[in-house]
């Protein structure tokens, strides 16, 4: 029950880190506007803002002009109820965490809202190739502030954690700059690993950056073969992949480690 009404919460989170998304990289005001048709510029009314459900009643398509809506809202909808339903679960299998609990609410909330701020930065990396510093820096010192105040043993080892990932990622880049002579990691990624280290500490960042490299690779190298793309000259965003290997290692990581070590006889 609990879990649904979160999952709830979370397309209607999802519709407004939609407009997020939209808006941050065209420098709009976000909180003023209302939504409105791309299309016919008409305002949309409430009845046209629920998420996914006036998406489905609508087919899809504007009620006064008809022109097709954009799939991208329904996607981050659901994509955020899902993993807030996911947050909120991960947080009773591995915690104390009741729901009367002041402390559990908090880390609940903190959890949300750094998820919240990974959904944004993977749809605007997505559609747009930027990765918002706004965002970014909202979310390491929301990362900060928490582990300060609620969970100062591990705070050395999360800072720790973020400066090693961030580290890496400098020399990623110095190294494929110095080969191809172009720049493959952006700025925003090196900027985006320091905050998933800062989030997911030890050995979660680990698991995190491995399974990023290993499906941005093999996605790369699929694409290459598959449109016969020159290599290294269309770079994929690398933004995405970050975020989705952190999500999966904040979820798995333990056991993912646990299992990677076992293979190594360790
Ligand atoms: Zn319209």
């Amino acid at each position: 029950m609990i879990t649904a009404s979160i999952f709830l919460i979370g397309l209607f989170v999802g519709s407004f880190l939609g407009v997020l998304v939209d808006r941050i990289p065209k420098k709009k005001n976000f909180i003023k506007g209302r939504s409105h048709c791309e299309n016919c510029k008409k305002e949309l009314g409430v009845l046209d803002l629920i998420p996914v459900l006036s998406f489905i009643f609508l087919k899809g398509k504007c009620r006064y002009c008809h022109a097709r809506l954009p799939y991208f809202y329904p996607i981050i909808e659901i994509c955020t109820g899902i993993i807030f339903a996911l947050t909120y679960i991960f947080l009773i299998l591995n915690s104390q965490f009741s729901i009367f609990n002041p402390l559990s609410l908090i880390t609940l909330l903190y959890y949300l809202l750094i998820v919240s701020s990974f959904i944004v930065i993977f749809f605007t990396d997505l559609k747009y190739g930027i990765i918002p510093d706004k965002i970014i820096f909202l979310a390491i010192a929301v990362n900060i502030f928490y582990l300060l105040i609620f969970n100062s043993s591990f705070l050395i080892l999360h800072l720790v954690s973020g400066f090693g990932a961030f580290i890496f990622f400098v020399l990623i880049s110095y190294i494929f700059f110095s080969i191809t002579k172009k720049q493959g990691m952006g700025g925003g990624d090196i900027k985006l690993s320091f905050l998933l280290g800062l989030f997911l500490g030890f050995p979660g960042i680990i698991v995190a950056l491995y399974l990023a490299f290993l499906t941005g690779g093999v996605l790369s190298i699929i694409l290459i073969v598959w449109k016969k793309k020159a290599f290294l000259k269309d770079t994929l965003p690398f933004g995405p992949f970050l975020i989705a290997g952190t999500v999966i290692s904040l979820f798995w990581g333990n056991q993912i480690y646990l299992y990677a070590l076992s293979l190594l006889g360790m």
